[in-house]
């Protein structure tokens, strides 16, 4: 009977140990996994940093970039128009050619000025 109970003892502590070991390899386990994801979100904190960086920059220095392109648009159509008055010729409203400021129509595409 001592031997029977000697058993179950030593077969409860091998159990009991076997579950330590599990339960220790499975806290192991969620640790790990738990860091994993932490620095899974940490790169998408960055990923989103950068996103963000581009979506600021884009918006604000090419907003002001194509305003200064219309601007420098709008002073080479004035430049072109003080050009046309000096050279006594006008341009022509369809194709932008060159014409004699006399002339009724388009020597280039042949519009009506
Ligand atoms: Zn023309």
């Amino acid at each position: 009977m001592q031997n029977i109970i000697n058993d179950l003892k030593k077969t409860f502590a091998s159990t009991a140990s076997i579950a330590v070991k599990k339960s220790n390899e499975l806290l192991e386990y969620s640790k790990i996994t738990l860091a994993i994801t932490g620095v899974q979100n940490d790169i998408e904190r960055e990923y989103s940093a950068i996103g963000k960086m581009i979506f600021d920059v884009s918006t604000a220095e090419v907003t002001e970039k194509c305003t200064i392109i219309e601007a420098k648009i709008l002073e080479i159509q004035e430049l072109r128009e003080k050009l046309a008055i000096v050279k006594k010729v006008k341009t022509c409203p369809s194709c932008h050619a060159e014409v004699s400021s006399c002339s009724t129509f388009c020597a280039k595409c042949g519009e009506k000025l």
